[in-house]
């Protein structure tokens, strides 16, 4: 899950971006603590300071989530991990580290920062109270800061993936075991198990008193059920691929056509009659570049006659491309990351081959055949 949205500015080089999920939750936030929490715990505030303590409640809790996924972000980096973007969305906020951690040691303080700094955040926050007492309502600001903090701290520490202590239990299983996979396993398993238990929470709360509350709580339920699922999926497929090279899985007998063709012909004469969606273009024996189907779907068909191929052609050199000792899983991530769906394989200057999503595909339902 890689959410994106709206970058308001970077902190120590990372990009901070608020998906528009953000905007919803923190007006919802908001709302509920202006018109239900605060008046029914604090009598006798003004309406503007229900809203006020209310928004600024809302404010601080995520900057306690980026303060949280900061600390994830920084160990992440002193490993040598980049960090190129944190997003506080619906469920809070996700740094997106580039790489996995390559020692259970790693994974454990990269884990384990974000609910210790919560944990300080929920701290600094009761101390301050005596400070705050002169007005209540920043009294009651600080409390439920310091409340909050704690809870997030305790919530992110249950041994299921995605939450931190699943990371944690995995790094441990990880550990003892030396096996990764099997580490991925257990946290997924707990992640999946906590997931079902929270929307099993939520719907018994839904049905017996409290239908908004219960309802959300089931929601978060579902959102890690599903994660820990396809974080178990990805790993799986990573586990599938490993070992095997760009040069396993890549398409050596692609199409390739003269530059100077017309789209007509390039349709005709190559792409449906080998039945592919992209051709290499070739000036004498040298490629030059991709035509795909999506580039000539952009011109007009009444044109397709007299427009050369090479007028939508993507030149090699502004291509993502790879080469034939690229390990599959890496160039396979590298075209979700890209949202390409082929690269062409160099080697010494020389296209040869195309590496494309359908062809990782079918190469992984072989690798699978043959392991069942
Ligand atoms: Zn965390």
């Amino acid at each position: 899950m890689s959410p994106r949205g709206i970058p308001i500015g970077r902190v120590f080089g990372i990009t901070i971006d608020l998906d528009y999920s953000w905007f919803l939750i923190m007006g919802l936030i908001a709302w509920a603590l202006a018109v239900g929490y605060y008046p029914t715990e604090f009598k006798g505030w003004s309406l503007g300071e229900y809203w006020l303590v209310g928004s600024a409640t809302a404010l601080l809790l995520f900057a306690s989530v980026l303060v949280h996924e900061l600390a994830h972000s920084l160990v992440a980096r002193h490993y040598g991990l980049a960090v190129k973007r944190i997003t506080l969305f619906l469920f809070g906020g996700v740094a997106q580290i580039a790489a996995e951690p390559t020692s259970p040691m790693q994974e454990l303080w990269i884990a384990a920062v974000g609910p210790i700094v919560s944990l300080a955040l929920g701290g600094i926050f009761w101390l301050l109270k005596p400070l705050a007492a002169g007005w209540q309502p920043l009294f009651a600001l600080v409390e439920y800061l310091a409340t909050l903090n704690i809870i997030l701290a305790l919530f992110n520490l249950l041994p299921g993936f995605p939450l931190d202590g699943g990371r944690v239990l995995r790094a441990i299983v990880w550990r003892v075991s030396n096996d990764y996979l099997r580490a991925t396993t257990a946290a997924s398993v707990t992640g999946r198990f906590f997931g079902f238990l929270l929307i099993f929470l939520g719907v018994w709360q839904a049905l017996s008193a409290n239908l908004i509350g219960g309802m959300w709580i089931a929601f978060i339920g579902w959102f890690l059920e599903s994660a820990a699922g396809s974080q178990l999926q990805q790993e799986m497929l990573k586990h599938l691929m490993g070992g095997h090279k760009v040069r396993d899985a890549m398409d050596r007998s692609f199409v390739t056509a003269p530059s100077h063709v017309s789209l007509q012909d390039l349709v005709e004469m190559y792409m449906l009659p080998s039945n592919v969606g992209y051709v290499m273009l070739a000036t004498g024996d040298t490629a030059v570049g991709l035509a795909t189907l999506s580039g000539v779907q952009e011109v007009p068909r009444e044109e397709w006659a007299i427009t050369p191929a090479r007028s939508i052609m993507v030149p090699l050199e502004k291509l993502e491309t790879t080469d034939p000792n690229t390990v599959l899983w890496s160039a396979f991530e590298k075209m979700g990351h890209d949202g390409v769906n082929e690269l062409p394989v160099l080697e010494g200057g020389q296209v040869v081959g195309v590496l494309t999503r359908e062809d990782v595909v079918h190469y992984l339902s072989l690798l699978k055949t043959l392991a069942a």
